[in-house]
This record gives structure tokens, sequence and C-alpha cells, in this order.
């Protein structure tokens, strides 16, 4: 019996886009373990967490402590109105949900195969300016990462936060904590940047189920790689 309705969420938006086949429910993905790098990343994850909703800091290894060192008066000197927020965007309508009390963030409700589910970092909602702001922390290389006013990760949840919050300006950004100082890449998108957007994802959503390997250069990225058709034939 399948049980998921599909294996994407925001954080894959642009591998979405270029490739659904790796997200098909009836495709077999071998499960990984985190990397060092991903758990130091979900302990500073964690810190920032615990900060914006006011519990004690969790303790957690030297080298997540001090990018939260760094990273901590950064998040201070803001006001988000709250963190790990997730959401579900649902491609067809437009419309979305936020679930604030999750069991747990990144672990996604059962939902309808043309919803895409995320998690917010740190979310701030001005409703007098009718303002959105997305923020994603990353504590990988920036090498790796699309600029802000490309990302797809950030649109799709820019995208949710406007249809929450019916917001008519929309900001987003990434923020990468180092050990000495805070990198910081936020601009505003338009609203049409966000429609067109929303175009893609309902485009990518609607062929997934049938979808087949779309092999290029973004295999690089793809949980599943391994199982590919297209890699077994000597693709990428
Ligand atoms: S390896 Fe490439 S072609 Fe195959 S599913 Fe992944 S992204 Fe698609």
């Amino acid at each position: 019996m399948i049980e998921r309705a599909h294996r994407a969420s925001m954080s894959k938006t642009e591998l979405l886009l270029l490739c659904q086949y790796w997200a098909r429910p009836d495709v077999v993905v071998p499960p990984s373990e985190a990397g060092p790098r991903a758990i130091i990343g979900n302990e500073t994850h964690a810190m920032a967490d615990d900060l914006i909703k006011g519990r004690p800091i969790t303790e957690a290894s030297a080298e997540a402590t001090a990018l939260f060192a760094t990273l901590r008066p950064w998040i201070e000197d803001r006001h988000y109105t709250t963190s790990e927020m997730v959401v579900y965007y649902n491609a067809d309508t437009c419309e979305a949900t936020a679930d604030t009390g999750s069991a747990g963030h990144r672990n996604y409700k059962p939902h309808d195969a043309m919803v895409l589910p995320g998690t917010l970092d740190l979310v701030r909602h001005d409703a007098p300016a009718m303002t959105t702001t997305n923020i994603d922390i990353k504590t990988g290389s920036k090498s790796n990462v699309t600029p802000a006013a490309e990302n797809g990760q950030l649109l799709s949840g820019s995208l949710a936060l406007r249809a929450i919050y019916k917001s008519t300006r929309s900001f987003q950004g990434l923020v990468f904590p180092l050990k000495t100082k805070v990198n910081t890449d936020i601009v505003e998108v338009s609203q049409d940047q966000l429609d067109d957007h929303a175009g893609k994802l309902r485009r990518a959503m609607r062929a997934l189920p049938t979808s087949q390997p779309q092999p290029g250069k973004h295999c690089f990225r793809c949980p599943a790689w391994m199982m590919c058709p297209a890699q077994v034939k000597g693709g990428y």
C-alpha cells in the first residue's frame, strides 16, 4: 500500500521543477543517514527555534554552538513571528495552511497529492503593512545555494505565506551563520514572480504521478539517483 502522496517538499522545489520522477510515491528511495554537516545544521536550526519560542537553548555540538553564537544576535535584532513553521501549499488551488503545533518539524501530515509541504525557518508577518518575510538558515556551503531572488525553496515558502496571510509584499532570504559573522542575501520578490512560480509548481505537481526521468546536471542532487533508470542506462 502506498501511504504517501509523493516525496516532494519545498526544500526540493528546484529539483522538482526539473524532474519529478524521484518524487513519485511508487519510486523506492533507499533511506539515507544525515551526514556531519546536516547534523550541525539540524542542531543550529533547533537552537534558533528555541530562541524564537523562548525555550532554554538545547545543548549541541561545539560547531553548532559556535554558529549559533554569531546567529543569535542577528535573530535578536529582528522580530520574527515564528520559526520552524510547517506549511502546506496546494498547487491547484493556490491555498495554504500552517501547522505551528506540528508534532515535529519536517514530519509532515498525510496530504493531498497536489499539496507541497515545507518548513520555514524564520517567518515575520507584518499585518498592518501586509508584508511577509521568509528566511532560510543555511549552514552548508554557499556555493550550492541559488541566490534568494531566484531560490525555488524560498519562492514556494513565500507563496504559502502570501496565501495564508493575504500579504501584498513578500520578502525572502538566506542567512549564512559563520564563525565570526553572519552573511545574508535578502530580497523583495514581486507578486508577478510568485504567480509565475505558482504556475511552474502546478505543472510539476500535476505531471508528478506519471512522470518519467528527466536526467541532467541536476541529478547530483537527487535522492533517488541510485534507483533511477536513466542512471542505469549510463546517463549523468
Ligand atoms: S537521477 Fe536525475 S533523472 Fe533520475 S529521478 Fe533523479 S533527477 Fe530525475
